[in-house]
């Protein structure tokens, strides 16, 4: 198999590149027309064995994955999605079935979300033992200006979540961590109707308690968690709602009135953002807090550290 066929099966088979695509994929770059001078961009890497496990995992979920981790990151800003570029490094015994029916998925999940794949590049590994690696890019734009950054908590905002938290990964390795929506058009939602009251987010992909601590830490405040009140998803505690990853929920802070819903989601007062701990202070290090039956214990050091699982 050639990668020049089988990007041009690819591209052939987009339905929806949108207008701001102004030269197609299929040149040396796709270019695009937009009506804002400011361009949001991040990368994300799937890794067999370590984000993803292919022996066990349909390869059109991992193609899914692939994209919807990327575009967690564009709901986590409250951004609007553009465009998809992909690159991929697969085992030398990939086949090219296998390897059309991930770039299908691929494709069809970034149209899905407004977000068309206008570019992609394939490698094979030469030695046996190179795993599978992919890499998608996504690029999106600011609405009205505005984006939501990690940095911006206030003291005496309140914590929220959406969803529910906890066991996205069964042990098989099946679970919702596979099939999770971003929550792009709830991200829209909550800056449309809260406007300047919402302060900062995140979305989950690392544990609530090591992401509430991204917040805390790039906001210099400290923040206090209510282990009851955390939405779980049914057979887990909040232990596994604050620390098993995975999510892909969106964890925000605001003041005044929020809603309980957005679009479908439901959405979930969990604590509140104080200031740093002064000396003296009865709570123990960290900069995030969960409150069990009156005691403090430090949950920033909770879930998922890149490099060390
Ligand atoms: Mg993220």
């Amino acid at each position: 198999m050639r990668e020049f066929e089988l990007l041009g099966h690819v591209y052939e088979a987009s339905q929806s590149l949108g207008e701001s695509i102004i030269i197609p994929p299929g040149d040396d770059m796709a270019m695009l027309e937009l009506d804002t001078p400011r361009l949001l961009a991040a990368v994300d890497q799937l890794v067999d064995g370590v984000h993803v496990q292919l022996a066990t995992t349909p390869i059109e979920a991992v193609g899914r994955k692939a994209v919807t981790r990327c575009l967690s990151d564009v709901a986590a800003m409250a951004a609007l999605p553009v465009a998809t570029l992909v690159a991929v490094v697969l085992p030398v015994d990939f086949d090219e079935p296998t390897t059309k029916t991930l770039f299908d998925a691929m494709r069809e999940t970034a149209e899905q979300y407004s977000c068309p794949l206008i570019g992609g590049d394939i490698a094979f590994h030469k030695k046996k033992t190179g795993p599978f690696t992919c890499s998608v890019t996504a690029l999106a734009t600011p609405r009205a200006g505005r984006v939501l950054q990690r940095s911006g908590a206030h003291v005496g905002d309140s914590v929220y979540v959406t969803g529910t938290l906890g066991g996205s990964v069964k042990p098989d390795g099946s679970g919702r961590h596979l099939a999770f929506e971003p929550r792009i058009d709830e991200a829209l939602e909550l800056l449309d109707r809260l406007g300047e009251r919402v302060h900062s987010m995140i979305d989950l992909s690392d544990g609530l308690g090591r992401d509430a601590g991204h917040i805390a830490e790039q906001s210099d405040v400290c923040i206090e968690i209510w282990a009851e009140d955390i939405p779980v998803t049914p057979g887990c505690d909040w232990r596994s709602g604050l620390g098993d990853g995975e999510d892909y929920e969106l964890c925000f802070t605001a003041v005044g009135n929020v809603p309980d819903m957005l679009g479908q989601v439901p959405v979930t007062r969990i604590g509140q953002v104080v200031e740093v701990a002064r000396h003296g202070d009865d709570r123990p290090e960290g900069r995030v807090w969960v409150r069990v039956d009156g005691d403090w214990q430090r949950v920033d050091t909770f879930g998922w550290e890149h490099g060390t699982k």
